[in-house]
């Protein structure tokens, strides 16, 4: 093991030669949801950059989802406040003359969450985000729900959290019978007696590490593995309660937990699309089973079983050109019910290389870059 880490490391030492001064915040790649984490499944992700590209076409509204590791992969921060407000600004989330951005970011392993809110909208709204973070994220952060949180807490901030310049709803004009109690700001939590943090060798290791002069690089090496090393490792074997009764269940291995897994789930396994934890209660033997999609795997949904045992072949039939599209041809298999379908796709026509810099690229605009809005550091934070 310790031989197999050595090699990695000296393997990925000169992609990280130049990577060794840490930066204020991360470069995005995305304006939807730049999961630097590593922790949303394709899906998860989808889904969520779907309510992000609704809102920012339909009502112009620009909100990002950003997920890190840690705080500490980047500049010292005071704390996740001022980190958000520096992203918020450096990004420069939300229409510029509006200032109506909204970040929602996410730091894992500091079991930090924050809603950063632009510098147009008035305060009163901070509570509202407060609100957000308690009710429909922080639950589902607790019970290990990580995508199902930030999907909930997207969904609640673009139709709760309201911008002066928005369109005017009913809700606006209160009956004199039913005088609007003005709600008392949520109190934020800030600290919190730390829980048990995942333990594991994993953590451990980067413990170790993190002590010595290349620490950070290698520290950056693994966090850059994501799935194989990283945060869903430890995540995986977080200690769970039992929801019948609350003690602490105990995770089976691989040879146990197979008769809890059907055949699809074991298939996934054996394909490695998904992994399965079973936990069962020492107490009253309650069962749970969990999923945790796996980085890197190329099995979809299939859809006649539903499993993630779908496995796509694409090849070209007609190959694009700058005159036409061209054609792709699609062939899908069921590793689990054999299910198979074929499918043809048309392709975009290749772009003409103009030398005169008029031409746009494939990406649409709308969708590439921020508008230039800032946060003067209104917001709410919260941790789980
Ligand atoms: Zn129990
Ligand atoms: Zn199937």
């Amino acid at each position: 093991m310790v031989r197999f880490f050595a090699l990695l490391i000296a393997l990925m030492l000169p992609c990280f030669a130049t990577a060794q001064e840490k930066l204020p915040y991360p470069e995005h790649y995305t304006v939807l949801t730049n999961d630097f984490a590593g922790i949303l499944s394709d899906e998860a992700e989808a889904q969520i950059n779907a309510v992000l590209l609704t809102a920012r076409e339909e009502r112009g509204r620009e909100m990002t989802v950003v997920t890190i590791r840690s705080r500490e992969d980047y500049l010292p921060s005071n704390d996740i406040t001022s980190f958000s407000k520096d992203l918020f600004n450096g990004w420069g989330i939300g229409n510029a003359e509006l200032n109506d951005g909204i970040l929602l970011l996410v730091a894992i392993e500091d079991r930090e969450i924050r809603i950063a809110l632009g510098a147009g909208y008035p305060a009163r709204q901070d509570g509202i985000a407060a609100r957000i973070i308690q009710t429909q994220i922080l639950p589902a952060f607790r019970e290990g729900r990580i995508a199902d949180g930030i999907l909930a807490g997207t969904n609640a901030s673009l139709s709760r959290i309201k911008h002066p310049n928005d369109a005017p709803t009913q809700a606006a004009t209160p009956k004199a019978s039913q005088p609007q109690v003005p709600q008392p700001p949520q109190p934020v939590v800030l600290e919190q007696p730390p829980e048990p943090r995942p333990v594991g060798i994993i953590a451990n290791i980067l413990a170790y590490i993190s002590g010595n002069p290349l620490g950070a690089i290698i520290v950056a090496v693994l966090t850059s593995l994501g799935g194989f090393f990283g945060f869903r490792g430890v995540q995986q074997y977080r200690p769970r309660k039992c929801p019948e009764c609350g003690t602490i269940m105990l995770r089976l291995g691989d040879a146990q937990e197979d008769q809890y897994l059907d055949h699809g789930q074991l298939v996934e396994e054996r394909i490695k699309s998904k992994n399965y934890g079973v936990w069962i209660c020492p107490n009253d033997e309650h069962i749970t089973v969990i999923g945790y999609s796996t980085l890197f795997s190329k099995k979809s949904a299939c859809p006649n079983c539903n499993y993630h045992t779908y496995e796509t072949t694409r090849f070209v039939v007609t190959p694009a050109s700058t005159a036409s599209m061209g054609i792709d041809q699609l062939d899908h298999r069921c590793h689990n019910c054999d299910h198979t379908a074929s499918e043809k796709v048309s392709t975009p026509r290749l772009p003409e290389n103009n030398s005169d810099g008029g031409s746009s690229s494939i990406g649409s605009s709308s969708s590439s870059s921020f508008g230039g809005g800032s946060s003067s550091g209104g917001g709410a934070s919260g941790s789980w």
